[in-house]
């Protein structure tokens, strides 16, 4: 399944969901060659993300990849935050709280567990009524 956005213009990055063991919650963003750009732990914020290096990538032509890269990483940085507004069913951590493992070290590459983004889920439809 690659999820595409209309635009309006030529759409130069593309998501997949993660086949990695462990990481089949996530969804990688792609650049038109095939790179990795950046693994993003939810759709929702994909979607912002493909939106955005969708539009720097239009920008200019000379834009380098490894920028768009830094942004997007950046963006899915602050967007993590948003499931710290929600406590953790699976490792129990509060609101604020990363998620640890259960060695109690945070889980690889800043992730929530999968039930924390359902959560999550919640937690923006409730917001959006
Ligand atoms: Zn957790």
């Amino acid at each position: 399944m690659t999820r595409q956005l209309d635009l309006g213009i030529l759409p130069l990055f593309y998501l997949r969901p993660s086949l990695l063991e462990g990481q089949e919650d996530c969804v990688e963003l792609y650049n038109e060659n095939e790179e990795l750009v950046s693994t993003i732990g939810h759709w929702w914020m994909a979607d912002k993300a493909l939106r955005i290096a969708n539009y720097l990538g239009s920008l200019t032509d000379d834009m380098p990849s490894l920028t768009i890269a830094a942004w997007v990483d950046s963006f899915n940085r602050r967007m993590n935050r948003l499931l710290r507004e929600v406590s953790c069913p699976t490792c129990e951590a509060g609101v604020g709280e990363v998620c640890k493992r259960p060695s109690e070290h945070p889980l690889y590459g800043d992730k929530s567990h999968g039930p924390r983004r359902d959560a999550m889920d919640e937690w923006l439809l409730r917001k959006e009524r």
